[in-house]
């Protein structure tokens, strides 16, 4: 009914739009909008199909879930009782994850431009740190003497839906280059680190395997230049996250058996040939666990036509979903409370943010819209409430998670008071 776009976890009952069994329109009655809603079937589906394409072709696999992509506590618990490890990049998420129940070995954390302090703190918490320069593992080094010790790499091949989140390449800010690569292990074994993981992410939304299986392989061929110089053998080779999911109707999903495929393949036959034992393989998925499970529903409160454009007004602005305005991005938008109304206009969806970049969408086809109407806004739940802000004083919105029509509110709505929460009047002022 819905189409080949939306998951099954999506539904059509007799006009409006049901996730995981709840009806949206009554959702947004009980909880107001704008409201993020999260399908616990759905993250189990992604992680299931993900580990089961891995695991049918290698046996030790780790799946560590991108915390940042979305770092709501039920679903990290939700991934902690699939199985998952845990991917931070700062030491909140390791914070977060921790109370989450993952134990520190199931925390990987990978930074940039990291602290001393915040070193001290990984150290002191058991995580394993996975260091981006030279600068970091001497620092780390000089705080405590780790028993495991990764490595990010920048296999000189980024990849990615947006400038912004290409995180290898020559132009790139992440990873150590070959060469210092050889001397970061040389400087960890020489400094009595005793187990090796070897790390690269090259970029986020990428629906096309080749450069990733190629960044893939620069990788392998990277840890067997290590091995060989430096007899050091791998707990663990991390091929970083990134896997894309379609955001417009007409994009093709990522082939995720013949992705598994590839990579499992390539793999068995690099360690092979670089005599590299039998390492766990990992990825560090955040977009494609979180992304489809997870609408952003927002009542209409305008319609207002010039005589230029046609804008339907919205409660949810960029303060909301930063990813249209930040990357451009495009997400697609259902109305949720008359799913069979036919298109038949084209509008410019605004935010409430005294901004004229405030669109969640340009020009897009859908039906005759109405005040009142509730808009779903798809694939909302990777970098959706995780980007949120309180920009222009809007407290930020809520987070309900549902199951098999069963549901629960798991962030609440923040209020006025929020928004004074840790300020201070000097006395001056006072
Ligand atoms: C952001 C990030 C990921 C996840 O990226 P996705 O595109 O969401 O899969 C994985 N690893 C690292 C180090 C990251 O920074």
């Amino acid at each position: 009914m819905i189409g080949m776009f939306l998951p099954e976890v999506y539904e059509e009952r007799d006009g409006i739009l049901y996730i995981d069994g709840a009806s949206t329109v009554k959702l947004a009655e009980e909880f107001d909008t704008p409201l993020y809603v999260i399908s616990e079937n759905r993250i189990r589906e992604n992680f299931r199909r993900l580990k089961e394409a891995l695991t049918r072709n290698y046996g030790k696999v780790r799946i560590y879930y991108s915390a940042k992509a979305n770092t709501n506590l039920s679903i990290l618990s939700i991934l902690r009782s699939e199985g998952a490890y845990i991917d931070a990049v700062s030491p909140g998420e390791v914070y977060i994850a921790l109370k989450a129940g993952f134990p520190p070995g199931k925390i990987l954390f990978t930074g940039t431009s990291v602290r001393d302090d915040e070193l001290k703190f990984l150290v002191d918490s058991n995580v394993t740190v996975n260091v981006d320069s030279l600068s970091e593992l001497r620092r780390l080094l000089r705080i405590s003497k780790p028993k495991t010790i990764s490595v990010r790499v920048n296999p000189e091949v980024g990849a990615g839906h947006h400038a912004h989140v290409i995180t290898a390449g020559r132009n790139s800010k992440f990873g150590i280059y070959e060469d210092m690569v050889i001397e970061a292990y040389r400087t960890s074994k020489y400094s009595g680190v005793e187990r090796f993981g070897i790390h690269m992410h090259i970029g986020s939304g990428i629906l096309n395997i080749e450069p990733f299986i190629h960044a893939s392989e620069r990788l392998l061929d990277i840890a067997g230049r290590i091995h060989r110089e430096l007899s050091i053998d791998f707990d663990f080779v991390d091929f970083g996250g990134g896997l894309g999911v379609p955001y417009k109707p007409e994009e093709e999903p990522l082939n995720i058996d013949l992705y598994a495929g590839k990579l499992t393949d390539l793999f068995k036959r690099k360690l092979e040939e670089h005599d590299l034992g039998e390492p766990a393989l990992c990825i560090e998925p955040g977009r494609y666990i979180v992304c489809d499970a997870c609408i952003l529903l927002t009542r209409v409160n305008t319609v207002k036509v010039t005589p230029y454009r046609k804008f339907v007004g919205v409660d949810a602005g960029f303060n909301t979903l930063a990813r249209p305005v930040m990357y451009g991005a495009y997400h697609h938008i259902l109305v949720a409370n008359r799913m069979n109304a036919e298109v038949e206009e084209r509008y410019d969806v605004a935010g409430p943010i005294c901004e004229s970049g405030d669109l969640l969408a340009k020009d897009r086809p859908l039906p005759r819209i109405c005040e009142g109407d509730l808009l779903a806004i798809l694939n909302a739940g990777a970098y959706g409430y995780s980007m949120s802000s309180q920009y222009n004083s809007r407290p930020r919105c809520a987070e309900v998670l549902v199951k098999d029509g069963r549901y629960f509110p798991v962030r609440s709505r923040e209020t006025f008071e929020d928004l004074l929460r840790g300020q201070n009047l000097p006395p001056w002022l006072k």
